[in-house]
């Protein structure tokens, strides 16, 4: 499993997914380009119980977002590389920044959301799902990956 090991890249912040990701998101909107700089963000969505922290205590940022949902950005205290995110104050999910994995080739996106932002030189690939905005969990999440998130759901208050 040393594929899921990251961090950031000072190297205070060290973490292992002890699990595989529940589902990846590829994300074209437009905060994720503005809050990395980039043309989309690779989120590893996780339970935070699968997400251990070996070392480092990262800082959450709260953001401003273009939905009014909440999105706190967990950053490295040193460096401020971000490395995973809650969106909208769900204390048992995490969005791993996949980028920040030792393996980052080791996660390929599940889907491609919020392309209607999508910069236009960026050409999503062949066969890949892709949403206008957002997709049903219901529909695209593998049956496995729904019945984690739901038992998480349900342990965890939130
Ligand atoms: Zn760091
Ligand atoms: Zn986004």
């Amino acid at each position: 499993m040393s594929s899921y090991e990251g961090g950031c890249a000072c190297g205070t912040v060290r973490y292992r997914l002890t699990a595989p990701p529940l589902f990846v998101h590829c994300c074209h909107c437009h905060d994720c380009q503005r809050q990395t700089g980039s043309a989309f963000v690779l989120n590893a969505l996780i339970e935070t119980d699968c997400l251990e922290l070996l070392s480092g205590a990262p800082e959450a940022h709260e953001m401003r977002t273009d939905s009014g949902r909440p999105h706190d950005i967990h950053r490295c205290p040193a460096c401020g590389t971000a490395v995973w995110s809650d969106y909208g104050r769900r204390p048992y999910l995490r969005f791993v920044r996949v980028g920040t994995l030792d393996h980052p080739e080791s996660i390929t996106p599940d889907v491609h959301i919020f392309t209607r932002s999508k910069l236009p030189w960026v050409r999503v690939p062949d066969g890949a799902r892709s949403f206008d905005v957002f997709y049903d969990m219901k529909k695209e999440w593998p049956a496995e990956s729904q019945e984690r998130r739901k038992r998480a759901s349900e342990k965890a208050p939130g």
